[in-house]
């Protein structure tokens, strides 16, 4: 795979297509020993040595992250008026152009994946893959073994949807419950309708795994991201 080297180095974060153009004129950049200054030139960063200031450039094509997402963000790439996951990222990962793998509420809390791999977006995404995903959930009133039932059965959402069995631990029970739920689709606002359906209300709302990929919050507290390791990276695919 070729690819431009103005465009290369400015994905990784070396500055806008129009300074990467400055600095290559400084005759700084060099691939395989050959100076290059003109940002139009191709070159293949995998079978390349590419250097600036004598500093071997890594080049990966695809980034996957690891957020714990803090409320008030939104799940998309840009928003005209709200911030977005994307304004939590270092400036040498948003310059990967990753976007979240599906979304999540912005007063929703927890984890959430974050590539420019379309592909793999697509697999864990998909209806037909039913990747599991659980949320801890706090929710206004008693959940009881019925509303258990109800969510292993399929409860109607508002508009006629019927879902999946989805698997619902009750961690405790009282004037304000405490709950795990684990569905294998995605629907607009699923876990907050599901609990209307059962007429309860969450209160606060965090996603603590997706397929094989756990949130530990002891190492990634909340606003923090990190690379997927290679073996999470094996597991997802
Ligand atoms: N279900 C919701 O209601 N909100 C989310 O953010 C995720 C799942």
């Amino acid at each position: 795979m070729t690819l431009r080297i103005d465009k290369l180095l400015a994905n990784i974060g070396f500055g806008s297509r129009k300074e990467v153009k400055k600095m290559l004129k400084t005759g700084v950049v060099i691939a395989d020993g050959v100076v290059i200054k003109d940002s139009k030139t191709h070159v293949d960063p995998n079978s390349q040595q590419i250097t600036v200031n004598g500093d071997v450039v890594e080049y990966k094509e695809f980034v996957y992250l690891l957020m714990n997402k803090p409320a008030g963000y939104l799940s998309a790439t840009e928003d005209e008026h709200q911030e977005t996951v994307l304004d939590i990222l270092q400036p040498e990962d948003a310059a990967h152009k990753p976007f979240p793998v599906g979304r999540l509420d912005k007063d929703t809390e927890g984890l959430l994946l974050l590539t420019n791999d379309g592909h793999l977006s697509h697999q864990l995404l998909s209806p037909k893959k039913h990747v599991p995903k659980t949320y801890f959930a706090n929710i206004l009133g008693e959940v009881t073994e019925a509303d258990r039932e109800a969510f292993r059965n399929g409860v109607e959402l508002d508009g006629g949807y019927v879902t999946k069995p989805a698997i619902l631990n009750i961690l405790k029970s009282g004037p304000q419950s405490e709950i795990e739920l684990t569905i294998t689709e995605g629907k607009f606002h699923q876990v907050k309708r599901m609990f209307e359906a059962v007429e309860k209300k969450v209160v606060y709302l965090k996603r603590i795994s997706m397929g094989p990929i756990k949130l530990d919050e002891e190492e990634l507290k909340i606003g923090e991201y990190r690379e997927l390791t290679e073996e999470e990276l094996e597991e997802l695919r």
